[in-house]
């Protein structure tokens, strides 16, 4: 009977732990949250092959006694909890307790742990204690977890290769170190340190270890508040972009949380400043009273539910847009270093995460005049300026294969983009023509016909209000035809522009937006509409353009996101022709 029963909870145990331990990642982070639970303020993570061989984590926390360092290894073991099990199983992260039994029914482990008197060893195989010892060992535990899924080889077999499952160890301690900047953290993998924190509270010196001195030198502190919450943290300018949302890190009450509305919501604050594709890297740090959200506990999500969340959503989007408006943005050409040998074992790693220096500590943060952080004059957050910061006098003294002006002042070289400065500034008078909605209109000589597809004509006379909006007079003219009699009196070209905005109209969204639809408009008419590259222009025209760009709400970029200028300093200058260093 007995034997049986014992069988049945390893079974059960066995199958929980298909379920919490999927990855590698997953048994570090439930290693990393119990230390973090039990109060430590130093844990060190070692790995030997990306954590197939070996996890070990080591933390000086408040540790256990014997009794429940037997316990917190046996199933179910939540429900008996003593005080100082209690502490060490705190849900705080939202993490099961089941999971340190489910990790140990399918692997070895080797706990050590003390409270402060005596010490503990007890070595467990497969769920079943093998030993236990006792010693003297310093305050604090340490779990070493070998031979993961040994007796479930079908789970080892779908484990990623070693750099992926790496890689996400990697990304997870990044992350919960932005959460614990008072934590120091170090994460070693075959004897080579990955990453480190000082512990010192300090979240900027963290995302310097984690993203390196550039990234950290171009981010922007922000920090503002409504009745309900309060936002802090930092963002990048929009120079600095990465291929994906992953670096969008958001903290709710410290903790690590990914709600996808959210980081739309950072992301969107971005628009036209960079490119749709590209996101920006962002700690935004959220608090809140904890009875207006609901923590999802599931074990593999992190997801989190706000009340209010419109007035979130209106204080992020406010703050970064604000914050964005009051910077100068334009980029410096970036002048590369030699890459030396200390940059080489940052290469090493390129191809596995999108070429970043991920995981790579900035070894020496002591650097004090390294970190240097634009300030912002936080008190007036909420009012979005008018306008981006000047953009300085520039004289055109060339244009070069025609395509980029060259201009000058007493700041250095600037370089413009002349498509995507024209761009910038026919997109904003068309998207003002289209939102005031007040299109003064021009008929047409000869009236433009289009035949359409049946299923298009369909859509565009469903859509007779949005087109006249716009100021098209349009009629139907037959079969699947269309007549254009009017257009406003801005829309030039009409006869390669007019069938665009249909084609826009006929290809729009299902849930349209009046407001979104005309932003797509102005900045693919603004597109067609505007000089192409290698179309020399003359420099009276040059002038005329920067003035007009410099007149811009936001002039810095095109509506896509692209750079309209970039700026060569005098000292980079000097540096590329080494007559400074
Ligand atoms: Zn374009
Ligand atoms: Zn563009």
């Amino acid at each position: 009977m007995s034997i049986i029963k014992v069988m049945d909870t390893e079974l059960a145990n066995k199958i929980a732990a298909g379920e919490v331990v999927q990855s590698l990642v997953s048994v570090v982070k439930e290693l990393v949250e119990n230390s973090i639970d039990a109060k430590s303020d130093e844990i060190k993570i070692e790995l030997k092959e990306s954590g197939f061989k070996e996890i070990k984590v080591t933390d000086n926390g408040c540790g256990m006694d014997k009794i429940d360092a037997k316990k917190c290894f046996l199933p179910h073991a939540s429900s008996k909890l003593t005080e100082s099990q209690e502490l060490y199983h705190i849900k705080t992260l939202g993490f099961r307790g089941e999971a340190l039994p489910s990790i140990a029914s399918i692997s070895e482990v080797i706990l050590t742990t003390c409270d402060g008197e005596i010490s503990t060893t007890i070595n467990i195989k497969g769920g079943e204690i093998l030993k236990e010892e006792v010693g003297d060992y310093r305050k604090g535990t340490t779990i070493s977890v070998k031979s993961i899924f040994y007796n479930t080889p079908a789970r080892l077999k779908h484990l990623s290769s070693l750099y992926a499952e790496l890689a996400n160890i990697c990304e997870y301690i990044n992350k919960i170190s932005l959460s614990y900047p008072n934590i120091r953290f170090t994460l070693i993998n075959d004897g080579k340190e990955l990453f480190k924190t000082d512990g010192s509270n300090n979240l900027l010196k963290v995302i310097n270890n984690i993203y390196g001195i550039n990234v950290t030198k171009k981010m922007i502190e922000i920090k503002n508040e409504n009745d309900d919450y309060a936002i802090s943290g930092y963002i990048t300018y929009p120079e600095i972009t990465r291929s994906t949302r992953s670096h969008i890190t958001t903290l709710v009450n410290n903790r690590v949380v990914k709600n996808q509305e959210i980081n739309k919501c950072i992301n969107d604050s971005y628009h036209t400043f960079k490119p749709d594709d590209k996101y920006p890297i962002v700690v935004l740090k959220i608090e809140v009273d904890s009875s207006l959200i609901d923590i999802n506990i599931h074990p593999t999500k992190a997801d989190i539910k706000f009340s209010k969340i419109d007035t979130l959503k209106e204080l992020i989007n406010k703050t970064i847009k604000s914050a964005l408006y009051k910077i100068n943005l334009i980029p410096d050409a970036v002048v590369k270093e030699d890459t030396t040998t200390e940059n080489l074992k940052h290469i090493e790693f390129t191809p596995i995460i999108e070429n970043e220096k991920f995981f790579v500590s900035e070894p020496k943060i002591e650097r004090k005049e390294s970190v240097n952080i634009p300030t912002l004059d936080l008190d007036d957050l909420n009012v979005i300026p008018e306008k981006t910061k000047e953009v300085p006098p520039l004289y055109p003294v060339g244009i070069v294969h025609g395509t980029y002006i060259i201009c000058e002042n007493e700041l250095g070289m600037y370089m413009i983009d002349q498509h995507a400065a024209k761009e910038r500034v026919n997109y904003e008078l068309y998207l003002e023509k289209l939102n005031s909605g007040e299109n003064e209109r021009q008929g047409l000589l000869i009236p433009i016909t289009l035949e359409l597809a049946n299923n298009e004509f369909v859509i565009i006379k469903e859509n007779i209000d949005t087109l006249n909006n716009i100021g098209l007079k349009v009629e139907e003219f037959g079969i699947n035809t269309i007549k254009v009699t009017e257009h406003p009196t801005w829309l030039k070209d009409v006869e390669q522009t007019i069938p665009m905005i249909i084609d826009l109209v006929v290809k729009k969204e299902k849930n349209f937006e009046l407001k979104k639809f005309n932003d797509h408009l102005a900045a693919t008419l603004a597109c067609k509409a505007s000089i192409k590259g290698n179309t020399y222009i003359s420099l009276d025209e040059a002038k005329s353009l920067i003035e007009e760009l410099r007149r811009c709400k936001n002039a810095y970029s095109c509506p896509h996101g692209r750079p309209t200028i970039i700026h060569y300093s005098i000292y980079e200058l000097e540096k590329m022709f080494k007559r400074a260093n």
